[in-house]
């Protein structure tokens, strides 16, 4: 039993909350409903949480406006406390995680063919509604109940600590990756070295591609190769990508705040014929890409530009198992669950060394 229990012995629901929008980082401890337990889920006791740009988007209502109280946090583990009737994946006491999608329909296309995580009725993990009319709260907090579609199994050799922020970080980039033929003998560029991208870093060379890293913070070089980024390109300088030209076969792009100055036709020059530029990083609404023309963009090789959105459970399960053969672990450091706002400011400024993850503190 955790210690996060009623005297009834039923899990308490709380969280670190915000109750008000003009403060977004000053997070007050809150109880909150739970949604219904269903006979197919999985009641899960929250030992860690990372802390995702999303949450900084959702709390500083960069992305419009959120539910209020809100806890946010969607790179969720900790250990199953109970399972539904129904539930066939788990067991009491096993260590599980959480990203960044609780639902879906199960029932359209896109749920059918491993693609839920873009199924029309999808359910964020937190600043969303249960069809039972509750709204979806997320990791900051001492538990969460989800159906075992939406849980992970931890593989035994990764720490809870290393395994949280693969939940949406990882995946984030594991699933354009592995879609669009990251391998051996492939050169793959990443764009943005931070949270999303130090992930892309790793998985791109656990799967055996070379990788270009394209950055504009110096301070960080070091730490790029390091994570065995095999080039690191100073974005900053004028003509950085006319060595490049025609090379790359895939790039990943996670930034996030591009203020309408993403050189985008420089990164397209670097695409090899039918390369692919794949965007994850979800900017404010007032903060879009630049506007292309076609010449510029896409006639010198016919490349292609996309988007992707978090992953599918099958991709998610391959890239524990990806983690746990390479022997693969995120950069972080680690905030009692307390110091959630010093954490979101932290990624806001660009401060984060490469995730951080909140651990438990709620008695
Ligand atoms: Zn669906
Ligand atoms: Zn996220």
């Amino acid at each position: 039993m955790s210690q996060h229990t009623t005297t009834n012995g039923e899990l308490e629901f709380k969280g670190y909350a915000m109750h008000d929008a003009s403060k977004w980082t000053d997070l007050k401890l809150t109880s909150f409903r739970p949604k219904t337990f269903k006979p197919e889920d999985v009641e899960i006791a929250i030992t860690h949480c990372g802390v995702c740009g999303s949450d900084v988007h959702t709390l500083s209502q960069g992305w419009g406006e959120s539910k209020l109280p809100l806890v946010a946090g969607h790179e969720i583990v900790g250990h199953v406390t109970r399972i539904g009737d129904k539930v066939t994946e788990f067991k009491v006491g096993q260590r599980v995680g959480v990203g960044a999608q609780i639902a879906s329909c199960m029932q359209c296309r896109a749920c059918q063919e491993d693609f839920e995580n873009y199924c029309p009725d999808e359910i964020e993990t937190y600043n969303g509604q249960y069809d039972d009319g509750v709204v979806t709260q997320g990791g900051y907090s001492t538990a969460i109940r989800a159906h075992e579609r939406f849980v992970f199994p931890i593989p035994d050799e990764i720490e809870s600590v290393h395994a949280a922020s693969m939940l949406c970080a990882g995946l984030t980039v594991y699933s354009p990756l592995k879609t669009y033929g990251c391998g051996p003998g492939k050169k793959v560029g990443i764009i943005g070295i931070g949270g999303l991208g130090h992930f892309a870093v790793l998985w791109a060379k656990a799967m055996g591609a070379e990788v270009y890293a394209f950055s504009l913070e110096p301070e960080k070089y070091d730490d790029i190769k390091q994570m065995g980024a095999d080039h690191v390109i100073d974005v900053r300088e004028k003509d950085f990508a006319k060595p490049f030209a025609q090379m790359l076969d895939l790039i990943i792009s996670t930034a996030d705040v591009v203020n309408g100055k993403l050189p985008i036709n420089d990164y397209l020059s670097t695409l090899w014929v039918h390369g692919t530029f794949i965007t994850v990083g979800l900017p404010d609404s007032n903060n879009p890409l630049p506007s292309l023309h076609p010449m510029q963009a896409f006639a010198g090789n016919g490349c292609l530009l996309g988007g992707s959105h978090v992953g599918s459970k099958k991709e998610c399960l391959e890239m524990l198992e990806l983690a746990r053969t390479k022997n693969v672990r995120p950069w972080i450091e680690t905030l009692p669950m307390r110091e959630a706002g010093k954490a979101l400011m932290n990624v806001k400024t660009n401060k984060a060394r490469y995730r951080y993850i909140l651990t438990q503190d709620i008695n």
